[in-house]
């Protein structure tokens, strides 16, 4: 029956992940903007694996550094490659896994453009967000014959340590707090959650959330830089010949801009800002480190971020962490101090990223869950 299929597909992917890891980095480099000669661009080599540097000697000893991650799209790269490396990951929402994939890096490296797309998005250039939810409902409507997904939306902003919904249309927009229940695990029962069936339902919802975070940006200068967003998917299947459930859900976060803010300049709000930021992307970094080199203790409780994810990061969950980088000259301080961060929540040592990556027993795992996949779509 369809459920010895999905436990077996499971099993097979849990053992695929173990291979990878739970936790994946992927860095992606923007598009240069000026016309700056070549030779001043600080990254000097990019490969599937790996990003060079080369760091000028104010910013450190070495000529050149290498970074390396599980996967380097460069400034060509296009969306549709981006997301094609991620899907895996968001199909597995519909297996039961819960999933987060952050976009981390300095403002204006391109998290919005990955998660979200540009201001005029196509179905070319939309991001990781909208490409999610229609490959979601897709695959919901493959397996329909033999189970029933319910798709429901949340999106919130965690701003000066504060969640909102940004799926309302209450102007007041009061601050929620962060539940913990039995049945329900981690949630914000107060924040709106929104059945979907369609990819235009989601374009509107999108829609919603962008104006409310437009709203606030008018008022406090750009407050989207400095903010965390949070799309979240619920998913609830059931199996149709044997009443089964399972529920899964995907985090899909644009985090505030990780640029270090200098405390001799700002003053008032900025600096309480910039003081919440940089406590909420620490305490990212220690949860993501510590379930990377498996500690017992995690330390969720150090910020609201990472409170309402502990459902999605470690266990059985799988998370993926976009490190993007300016390749500008001007921001080489902060495309080094965001890829040490990212070197410090990532697994990976040198050269192992690409020898998992050919291994015929990643090959093999894989090529069962196709199989096992295809089983599951057809009628029986
Ligand atoms: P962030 O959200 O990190 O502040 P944005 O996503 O807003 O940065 O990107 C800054 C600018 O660079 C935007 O105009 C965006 O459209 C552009 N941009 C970023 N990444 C890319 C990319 N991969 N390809 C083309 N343009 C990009
Ligand atoms: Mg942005």
């Amino acid at each position: 029956g369809y459920q010895k299929i999905l436990e077996e597909n499971r099993k097979l992917y849990n053992q695929l992940q173990d291979l990878k890891g739970n936790i994946r980095v992927y860095c992606r480099v923007r598009p240069s903007k000026g016309a700056q000669p070549n030779h001043q661009c600080p990254v000097s080599n990019i490969d599937e694996g790996s990003i060079s540097l080369i760091v000028p000697s104010k910013h450190g000893k070495d000529g050149k550094k290498t970074f390396n991650f599980n996967r380097v799209f460069g400034p060509s790269s296009t969306q549709a490659e981006v997301f094609s490396d991620t899907q895996p990951l968001i199909r597995s929402v519909l297996d039961g896994f819960n999933v987060c994939i952050f976009a981390y890096g300095q403002t204006g490296s391109g998290k919005t453009h990955t998660m979200s797309g540009p201001d005029n998005y196509t179905e070319e250039t939309v991001g990781v967000n909208y490409r999610a939810l229609k490959d979601l409902f897709h695959l919901s409507e493959q397996r329909k014959d033999t189970i029933h997904y319910d798709i429901s939306v949340q999106m919130l902003e965690i701003y000066n340590e504060q969640v909102r919904d940004l799926l309302t249309t209450d102007s007041a927009n009061k601050r929620l707090e962060i539940r913990n229940s039995s049945h329900n695990g981690i949630n914000v029962p107060d924040a709106n959650l929104v059945p979907v069936s369609s990819t235009s339902e989601v374009l509107n919802l999108m829609n919603l959330g962008q104006k409310n975070r437009a709203v606030s940006a008018t008022a406090m200068n750009d407050r989207s830089s400095r903010s965390h967003s949070c799309l979240t998917v619920h998913v609830q299947g059931r199996e149709l010949a044997s009443g089964n459930s399972l529920r899964g859900c995907i985090h899909l976060v644009d985090l505030a801009g990780s640029e270090r803010v200098d405390k001799s300049e700002v003053t008032g709000d900025r600096l309480k800002e910039a003081q919440h930021i940089n406590k909420s992307l620490a305490a990212l970094g220690d949860v993501i480190a510590s379930l990377a080199q498996k500690q017992s203790h995690v330390p969720y409780r150090n910020s609201k971020l990472t409170q309402l994810l502990q459902d999605s990061l470690g266990g059985q969950a799988k998370t993926l962490m976009f490190v993007h980088v300016s390749p500008e000259p001007d921001a080489i301080g902060e495309t080094i101090s965001t890829l040490k961060f990212a070197e410090r929540v990532s697994t990976i040592e040198l050269g192992a990223a690409r020898a998992n990556k050919d291994s015929s027993e990643v090959k093999e795992l894989k090529e069962q869950i196709a199989s096992l996949k295809a089983a599951s779509a057809r009628k029986d």
